[in-house]
């Protein structure tokens, strides 16, 4: 039997839109506080009743939170909004 589980995580980052019109408040610096929500499907172990446990996704998603948490996101690689 499978089952569906979720986790969120929350981290707060500031960016700007470099595109935008010129004079648009979204051009100038400034923060947002992000949701994450990992979603996991998968067998049901039949020893632990779990598909994982839980405090294995917060360990996963730590070192990419440590990235984001607090961080200009247009100085991380792929979220530049450069195009
Ligand atoms: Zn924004």
């Amino acid at each position: 039997m499978s089952a569906t589980i979720f986790k969120d995580f929350q981290f707060e980052a500031a960016h700007r839109l470099p595109h935008v019109p010129v004079g648009h408040k979204c051009g100038r610096l400034h923060g947002h506080s992000f949701m994450v929500r990992l979603e996991l499907t998968g067998e049901i172990d039949q020893q632990t009743g779990w598909i994982v446990d839980v405090s294995d996704i917060s360990k996963a998603f730590k070192p990419l939170w440590q990235q984001l948490d607090h961080h200009y996101l247009n100085d991380i690689e792929g979220l530049e909004n450069h195009y």
